[in-house]
């Protein structure tokens, strides 16, 4: 039976949150935060994502690997709502029907997205950005204009302590190399306390030095929060792997640990095929 079947037999509906911050007080209890169910896209009839089933533990760390053009990208599309799906069900936590949801709606609810580019603003501090973050809404300029609680501090100097870069508080963000862009871009939405954090292609374009450190950071988040990563560096993956979802045309061709997802025989046929 399917988790979402089971979940409303449990005698859970979906039902629409008042609070807009519905992913602090998410009903976990079953374990997952993330059902996606039977999701299937189609683009002018070609199948992007074809029946594709997701099950994602509150506090786990995920990663998501597949040949280009396998469907990893339009799955974090539908899960953020951005994309609607033709078919299948997308629940957070066993309440939240999130395919009734905005895409804005959602990142408010508590799931942030960090695309491949950094959006920082390069003219502000690093700390200016943290500060910006605050409200959720990056075009909201008047947070910078008005006092910090005392909490607001905490939460910034914990966050810049969390991405490594407390001595570059001060520091423009344009000023910033590459790879410290990308994590002050995740501590933007670590300021917003995420319930999951989706991360496509975190370390494009780093240098190694740059990979490991996005590879402590990300660790560093299991269990606070769920964090799901999309990613093509294999050996990173590895660095960071515990467990690993092969998508393929759409689908799960496989999942389990990194040494059992690349000793599967379906599993090498895609990636040699490629
Ligand atoms: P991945 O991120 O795994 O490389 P994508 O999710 O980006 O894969 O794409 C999956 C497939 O869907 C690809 O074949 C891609 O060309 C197609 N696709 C994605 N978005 C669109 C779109 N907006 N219109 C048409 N085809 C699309
Ligand atoms: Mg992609």
């Amino acid at each position: 039976m399917s988790f979402i079947r089971q979940a409303r037999e449990f005698g859970y509906r979906a039902i629409p949150k008042r609070d807009p911050n519905f992913g602090a007080n998410l009903d976990t209890s079953h374990g997952p935060v993330l059902y996606v169910e039977g999701i299937t896209v189609s683009f002018d009839g070609f199948k992007a994502l074809n029946d594709l089933n997701l099950y994602v533990d509150d506090g786990e760390l995920r990663c998501i690997i597949g040949p280009n053009g396998a469907g990893k990208t339009t799955m974090m599309d539908v899960i953020t709502g951005k994309t609607k799906p033709d078919a299948g069900t997308v629940y957070f936590g066993q309440q939240i029907d999130l395919l009734s949801l905005s895409e804005h709606q959602i990142a408010r609810g508590g799931i942030g997205r960090k695309f491949q580019k950094p959006t920082v603003f390069e003219p502000l501090s690093v700390y200016e950005n943290l500060e910006l973050a605050i409200a959720g809404d990056k075009r909201v300029w008047s947070t910078l204009l008005k006092d910090l609680t005392g909490e607001q501090r905490d939460r910034i100097d914990e966050v810049l302590h969390q991405i490594g870069l407390p001595k570059h508080r001060h520091q423009l963000a344009g000023a910033l190399s590459h790879g410290q862009k990308q994590w002050l871009e995740i501590g933007m939405l670590l300021m917003q306390s995420p319930r999951v954090l989706l991360v496509d292609e975190p370390v494009a374009g780093m240098t190694g030095e740059e990979v490991e450190h996005t590879a402590q950071l990300l660790t560093s988040l299991e269990g606070k929060h769920s964090v799901i990563v999309v990613e093509h560096d294999m050996a990173f993956v590895r660095s960071i792997a515990r467990k690993v979802t092969v998508l393929h045309q759409g689908s799960v061709l496989a999942e389990g640990t990194m040494d059992q997802v690349q000793n599967n025989p379906k599993v090498v046929e895609v990636y040699l095929g490629e």
